[in-house]
Parts: structure tokens; C-alpha cells; sequence
């Protein structure tokens, strides 16, 4: 069979991966209640969750009364600075921050997103995509609703607005309709609400900061701000802050937690904890589990830069091979505005990521990645090595072949553009140029992440990505898959 591989070599608008063809990060939300500077505090959780989406960043912002806020394109520390903190008083905050769509980046898209309801105001954050949001906005849009966003988010403000029940039975009631992958957190100028979807697919963890209560996406951001963790949200819940303290209801009851396994291969960062597991320690056994499967006798291991260190790591403990940093990645975290040409592109990668010749010359490398993809960076990568002079690169994913899009929220190409569903192993190895190819099995993971929440057999993960299975109806996502309708609507 003849292929070439194809698509986007880099994600435009992204200053994280650069050149890569990685998916895209997710959202990130961050929220507090209680908190003398909630604005400022809200700024740093953000800046911590800055790698979950790089698009647009806002905060919104009440100390009971009117709602403050400010949303711009770029990066929180390019959208905010110390006056536009000042700005922005009050005790309570929600705060977003959004990934990097191809192309079409608008402000209106930008969250929080805020609304004039007849019972006052609304912000609304989210993470995540909701499967069934076109359905729910044609029938709403028949009724009358005028929308003013792309955003699916703005859907669930409307079913808000229409309901004849108090807010907090209102968005229970907006939220039991929503099918998908997603993660909440609603602001109304006396209450904080946070909601975890029925299967718990997105990430979302409370914490305490003395009397005050905090969320966030990812438990980094609570140890940034100093917040101790209280505990994840469990699937189907909703936590009511208000004025009296907190409580916990259920919009739906729990069903299976399917956690989105690309959390713990890549997305969140390694000092993160997924409930009892820490990001770098799964990542770590994923690589020693890999080295079981799919041992290969070399000089040296080395890890793609940064996601993949500690897989790779793992790796080499395990198989006694020593670690070495065969590959350098920029620390320019800047992004990137001018397209360059073909030839330009070559040279791009190697400002952000370069083969250490002196470490790799002349050496068997095992190269350890977390994911393939479109293939377009394996090969590079691979490339890069053999021209500094590697003698063999033996490539290992720490994960099982990316075969299927995702519909809750992580911006993946059609399944036409995924190297594994289009290619035997053996096809992939040709295609990328390595001496030899190997994944992490399915099983192999989900026993390296181990976590005691986890049901068997999935572990408590969302793996639809690799076998197919996906944890809710989809609402004909799939007909659509990878095409700019179905990118994420956050
Ligand atoms: S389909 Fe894959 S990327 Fe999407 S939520 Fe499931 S595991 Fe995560």
C-alpha cells in the first residue's frame, strides 16, 4: 500500500508543541469563592493551566454584586497584567483559559461567557464538548432562542434561562440533557457551581484555600495558589457554593467513570494528580511496562521532550539501558504567526527541538513517544536523529495505536488522518523510518495507571480512542468527525 504522510505539521497558533502534530489540549477552568483577591488568584490558577489551551483566557469576577470581567486572545499573562487585575475586585471568580482551534479564533468565543438572566447575571466555563449541543440548540433556536456564540457552552445558559425553577434546580435540570464529556463551573452573583459529566470523562478537582473554596481542572494549579486538595467530583455531581458553606447534589446518577485516558498519557501536566495517581509516576510505569512488552537491546533510551520524559525514564529504568537527553526542546515558548514555507517549516522543528549529536552519534537509540498521531512528528523526529548520526532508532509509544477520533473535546483529526487506523505496525515502522515500532498494549496501561478507583476492566478510563468504545450515545459526531463542525466547541 502507498502512503505519504500528510496533515498539519504544525499546530498553528500553539507556542507548546510547536511543530508537532499533537493533539490539541483541552480547556482549562479554575474557580474560587471566598477569596479576599479572587481575581489574582484566579490568575495564577490559569497561568498554571496555561498548557490545556493557549487560544484565549478570561476571568469573571463578583463580590455579590455586578459581575466584572475581561477576556482577550492570547496567552493570561498576554490578556492580564496587574491594572486589569485591580479591575477586576471581588471574592468570587471563575477563570478559563482555550485551546488552539486551526484558523477560526474569536473572542466571542472566549470564556467565561456571561448572560443576563431574569434572575440576574450568569458566567459560564467549561471544558470539554457536548455531544448532543447541536440537537439541543436547533430545538431551542425553534423556540425562539437567539444564540450569540458558536460555542456549545452557550447552550446550556439558555436551557438555564428557560426554566421556571430556582437556579440551582434549573441548572441541574440544563445539565441532566447534556450528553458528552465535560466539566463546569457556573457563577451567578451570589454562588459558585461545579459539575463533573455522568462519566466523569473530563477532570475537575475541588480544593480549600483556608475558608475558601477552589476548582480546578488539574490539582497543579490548587498547589500553585497554596489550596489543599479536598477530592476529585464524582461523576453526575454538582457542588452548590454559596454564602452558607457547600453542598453536593446529583444532576445524574454516576454511571461508570471513564476518565479520558489521554489525561494520564499526555494532556495533564506531570505534577498533577488524576484522584490517587500522580501523573509523572503513571507515565513512569507506562514506560516500564513497555520495556516489558517490548524489550530491544540498545546504547541508549531518550524521551520526545516533555511529555514523554517520564515514560521514558520508566524505560530505562526498567531495562537497565541508561537514559540520556537525546533530544532538546527550546524552552521559546512563543508563538508562531508567520506560516513559513516547506523548507522554513525543516528548519522550524529545529528551533524547537533538537537531536543532541554528541549523545546520539553512533548509538542504538530507543526514542520513547507518548502517541502517534498523524505519524508527520515520529518521522521527523526519527529523521533527526539518523542525520546526528544515530545508528539505529528503535521507536516506543507508551500508549496503544490512536485509532479513533475524539468527541469530548480533544481536537483529533478524521479517522482517515490517524496513522494507526489507516496502517499495520509494520506499515507505521516503513512509514516513520525506525528500525522497529512497538505500542504499550491496552491492558499494559491501564495496569500501569492502576489508581483504586478504578473499575475493571477499563481501570475507570475513557479508552474510545483506541478500541472504539465509547461511553455515550454520539449524536452523529462521528458523520462529521474531524471536520471544522465538529471541532470542539468550548
Ligand atoms: S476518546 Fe480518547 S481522547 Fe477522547 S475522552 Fe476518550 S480517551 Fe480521552
Amino acid at each position: 500500500m502507498s502512503y505519504a504522510i500528510s496533515g498539519a505539521y504544525y499546530n498553528e497558533g500553539s507556542g507548546r508543541e510547536g511543530p508537532f502534530d499533537r493533539l490539541k489540549e483541552e480547556c482549562g477552568i479554575f474557580g474560587v469563592f471566598g477569596y479576599k483577591d479572587a481575581s489574582t488568584l484566579t490568575y495564577y490558577g490559569l497561568h498554571t493551566l496555561q498548557h490545556r489551551g493557549e487560544e484565549s483566557a478570561g476571568i469573571c469576577v463578583s463580590g455579590g454584586d455586578s459581575f466584572r470581567y475581561h477576556r482577550g486572545m492570547g496567552l493570561v499573562k498576554e490578556v492580564f497584567d496587574a491594572e486589569r487585575l485591580a479591575e477586576l475586585g471581588g471574592d468570587r471568580a471563575i477563570g478559563h483559559v482555550r485551546y488552539s482551534t486551526s484558523g477560526d479564533s474569536r473572542l466571542a468565543n472566549a470564556q467565561p461567557l456571561v448572560f443576563k438572566t431574569r434572575d440576574g447575571e450568569l458566567a459560564v466555563a467549561t471544558n470539554g464538548n457536548i455531544v448532543n449541543a447541536p440537537h439541543i440548540r436547533h430545538g431551542l433556536e425553534q423556540k425562539g432562542s437567539i444564540f450569540q456564540t458558536t460555542s456549545d457552552t452557550e447552550v446550556i445558559a439558555h436551557l438555564i434561562a428557560r426554566s421556571e425553577h430556582d437556579f440551582v434546580q434549573a441548572a441541574k435540570e440544563a445539565l441532566k440533557e447534556l450528553v458528552g464529556g465535560f466539566a463546569f463551573l457556573l457563577m451567578t452573583n451570589d454562588r459558585l457551581l461545579a459539575a463533573s459529566d455522568p462519566h466523569g470523562l473530563r477532570p475537575i478537582v475541588m480544593g480549600r484555600l483556608g475558608d475558601a473554596y477552589v476548582f480546578s481542572s488539574e490539582t497543579c494549579a490548587l498547589e500553585a495558589v497554596g489550596a489543599e486538595l479536598v477530592r476529585p467530583l464524582e461523576p453526575g455531581e454538582l457542588v452548590v457554593v454559596d454564602a452558607w458553606g457547600h453542598r453536593s447534589e446529583r444532576f445524574a446518577p454516576g454511571a461508570k467513570r471513564s476518565l479520558c485516558a489521554m489525561e494520564f498519557i499526555y494532556f495533564s501536566r506531570p505534577d498533577s494528580q488524576l484522584h490517587d495517581v500522580n501523573l509523572h509516576t503513571a507515565r513512569k510505569h507506562m514506560g516500564m511496562q513497555l520495556a516489558e512488552e517490548a524489550f530491544v537491546d540498545a546504547d541508549i533510551v531518550t524521551g520526545v521532550p516533555d511529555s514523554s520524559i517520564s515514560a521514558a525514564i520508566g524505560y530505562a529504568e526498567k531495562t537497565g539501558i541508561p537514559y540520556e537527553m537525546g533530544l532538546i526542546k527550546s524552552k521559546y515558548t512563543g508563538r508562531t504567526f508567520i506560516q513559513p514555507s516547506q523548507e522554513l517549516r525543516e528548519q522550524g522543528v529545529k528551533m524547537k527541538l533538537s537531536a543532541v549529536r554528541s549523545v546520539v552519534e553512533g548509538k542504538r537509540v530507543i526514542l520513547i513517544d507518548d502517541s502517534i498521531v498523524r505519524g508527520t512528528t515520529s518521522r521527523r523526529i526519527v529523521n533527526m536523529l539518523r542525520e546526528a548520526g544515530a545508528r539505529e532508532v528503535h521507536l516506543r509509544i507508551a500508549s496503544p495505536p490512536f485509532r479513533h477520533p475524539c468527541f469530548y473535546g480533544i481536537d483529533t483529526p478524521k479517522s482517515e488522518d490517524l496513522l494507526a487506523h489507516m496502517h499495520t505496525e509494520e506499515e507505521m515502522r516503513k512509514l516513520i523510518g525506525a528500525d522497529s515500532l512497538a505500542f504499550l498494549s491496552k491492558e499494559g496501561m491501564i495496569e500501569a495507571i492502576g489508581g483504586s478507583y478504578a473499575d475493571k476492566p477499563s481501570g475507570g478510563l475513557c479508552l474510545a480512542c483506541f478500541d472504539d468504545d465509547y461511553p455515550t450515545e454520539l449524536y452523529g459526531a462521528r458523520a462529521t468527525a474531524g471536520s471544522e463542525a465538529a471541532s470542539v466547541r468550548r
